[in-house]
């Protein structure tokens, strides 16, 4: 099978190989950061194509419905795909930022107490910039300021 035309068009995944770490070596070394700067470059790609989706679907289908409650409906729709957009923008940000970090050098540790936030935390939250301790903490105070 020669060809490679048949490959199957990406879907909304973040599939990559968890990192394998060789014998002794040093936290966030360049190759770890090579790592998750593909990582965060994938996911960004995948919500930049969300976005674009999203846009063209709303182009596609705006006033193709005479029908008031038709419209009613649609316009519910397009506010909710809106407001997924506004997340995806955010997030986006946010990895645009989490790739400024790795180019720093400093990406990996907590923010809060300075701690390694660890590779595979890290791998299910590529963005996340607090260890678990800190996070759940914040999230504890969170709470009680929001009660
Ligand atoms: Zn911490």
């Amino acid at each position: 099978m020669p060809t490679k035309a048949k490959e199957k068009s990406s879907q909304l995944t973040r599939g990559f190989e968890p990192y394998q770490e060789t014998k002794g070596e040093e936290y966030m070394s360049d190759a770890m950061r090579a790592h998750f700067t593909a990582i965060l470059n994938k996911w960004k790609m995948e919500l930049m194509q969300e976005v674009d989706r999203t846009v063209h679907h709303m182009q596609d289908e705006a006033a193709n419905f005479p029908d008031p409650a038709d419209r009613a409906s649609q316009e519910e729709e397009f506010s909710l795909e809106l407001r997924a957009r506004d997340r995806e923008r955010k997030l986006i940000k946010k990895i645009d930022e989490t790739l400024q970090l790795i180019e720093d050098n400093d990406y990996g540790w907590c923010e809060s107490c300075g701690v390694e936030i660890g590779i595979r935390r890290l791998e299910a939250r590529p963005t996340a910039t607090l260890c678990i301790d800190c996070k759940t903490l914040a999230e504890i105070k969170e709470k009680q300021i929001g009660s």
